[in-house]
């Protein structure tokens, strides 16, 4: 039986890591990049151990420990400075992979990589922007401009084309024309990187604050840590319910220390310098928090979205690479049982809409960070050095029913592998 040929518009992480799981199972792929070159962008992403299992069965977990932070712990404080909560990570909690905090840009570079040395230098067309598509009982044919839009470029033949385009989708906005911008939050995020002394043990995930003003840090480059320092990267999060420009997400906006650095200067963790972490930033973007509305199908026929083109989520959780992961490997797996393709993307839509519709929208009250929201609302200023005002079941429980929500129960993962 002949495996079908795909298509798929976006070299993003979930485009690379898709063509790379299609290729495990004897399926080709072309993959369609809009920008003219691909390179490292972004900041720091956090690879959870339930795409960390998948990417060791392609192949990829040596390159990327060798890079990345294997995440110890998570801890939540308060705005002053006191623990709500802290929970082992990866390996520490038992899990057999690790949790990886690591820099997109080196993820994304070890995926093209890889991609390049399997399935051949020629697999990756830049400077095409997917623009739209012609389908049949037999076949689908992409339409591809360059990045700028204004020369055609060649159409491309395939038995499926995969939208792995972002959260700006042009497939899903075929699909989906009067869907408007992303869903904003009310809160801006700026990103940032920064070198400097290590803090706790230097391995360490934490978040804190509370709805309307928060932090969160973790280092992402071991290199780094080799020299004894910390490549930490860091989130920096403000309610700004109205601003007008949030809904032109554009991941490369450059953003100012001014815009939030007054609003922390108050806040003292001990056992960090704040002011130093922003002020000594290596780079610093402005991106809002924004998704996109569960929708009811993903798949049309011989088309179907993946990644954030599907499911565009908060990164409350720190799962929305991690997802994109999940669909292509249940894509991969159920490709690699046969079949009518049309029914296979169906059936992929079934085992990953829903689940995933569940996070995006767990997400937006939070996720597992609403314990930080919690003690804001809850505390009377009695507490001593640890925060007791939500009660440690409380706390486990939020954890807890988290990581099934978002397919990392420690128990059914281990016993996956
Ligand atoms: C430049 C950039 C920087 C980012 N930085 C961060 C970060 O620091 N931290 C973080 O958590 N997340 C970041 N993200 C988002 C993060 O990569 C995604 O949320 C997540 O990895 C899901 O991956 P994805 O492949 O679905 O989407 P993306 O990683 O967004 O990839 C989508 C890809 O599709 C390409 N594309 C878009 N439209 C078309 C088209 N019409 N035709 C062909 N190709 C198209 C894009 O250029 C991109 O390469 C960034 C995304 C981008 C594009």
């Amino acid at each position: 039986m002949t495996k079908p040929h795909g298509i798929i518009a976006g070299g993003g992480l979930v485009g690379l890591t898709l063509a790379l799981a299609l290729h495990r199972v004897g399926v080709k792929t072309r993959i369609f990049e809009t920008a003219p070159e691909i390179l490292p962008l972004g900041v720091g992403v956090n690879l959870l151990p339930h795409s960390v299992q998948s990417l060791e069965k392609l192949g990829l977990l040596d390159d990327l420990k060798a890079v990345a932070i294997e995440t110890s712990s998570l801890n939540y404080f308060a705005e002053d400075g006191k623990k709500i909560w802290q929970e082992p990570r990866g390996l520490a909690a038992g899990y057999s992979v690790p949790q990886l905090s690591i820099h997109r840009g080196d993820f994304h570079m070890i995926l093209l990589k890889h991609v390049k040395e399997r399935l051949g230098e020629d697999a990756v067309y830049n400077d095409h922007r997917f623009q739209s598509f012609d389908q049949d009982e037999n076949q689908i044919i992409a339409h591809f401009t360059d990045h700028s839009g204004s020369n055609t470029k060649n159409s491309a033949t395939a038995d499926f084309l995969i939208g792995a385009d972002g959260i700006n989708s042009r497939l899903r906005k075929i699909f989906y024309p009067d869907e408007g911008p992303p869903h904003y939050s009310g809160q801006m995020l700026w990103r940032g990187v920064t070198e400097m002394d290590p803090y706790l043990d230097g391995k360490s995930m934490f978040m804190a604050g509370h709805n309307d003003l928060k932090l969160v840090a973790y280092p992402i480059r071991s290199e780094s840590t080799k020299r004894g320092k910390s490549y930490i990267n860091w989130i920096a999060e403000r309610r700004i319910p109205s601003d007008m420009n949030a809904k032109q997400a554009d991941w490369n906006e450059a953003g100012l220390l001014e815009e939030f650095i007054p609003y922390f200067k108050d806040w003292d963790l001990g056992w960090l310098d704040i002011q130093s972490l922003f002020e000594n930033a290596i780079s610093v973007h402005k991106f809002p928090m924004i998704d996109r509305n569960p929708i009811p199908r993903w798949s049309f026929e011989r088309a179907a979205l993946m990644g954030d083109a599907a499911h565009a989520m908060y990164p409350n959780g720190s799962n929305g690479v991690s997802q994109g992961v999940l669909d292509a490997m249940t894509f991969a797996e159920l490709i690699e049982q046969g079949g009518d393709i049309v029914q296979i993307l169906k059936s992929y839509e079934d085992a990953r809409l829903e689940p995933t519709s569940k996070i995006v929208l767990a997400n937006r009250e939070t996720g597992p960070e609403r314990v930080m929201q919690m003690v804001k609302d809850a505390c009377t200023g009695d507490c001593k050095d640890v925060h007791t005002c939500v009660s440690e079941t409380v706390l486990k429980d939020v954890a807890s029913s988290y990581k099934k929500l978002a397919g990392f129960d420690k128990n059914v993962l281990n016993s996956q592998r």
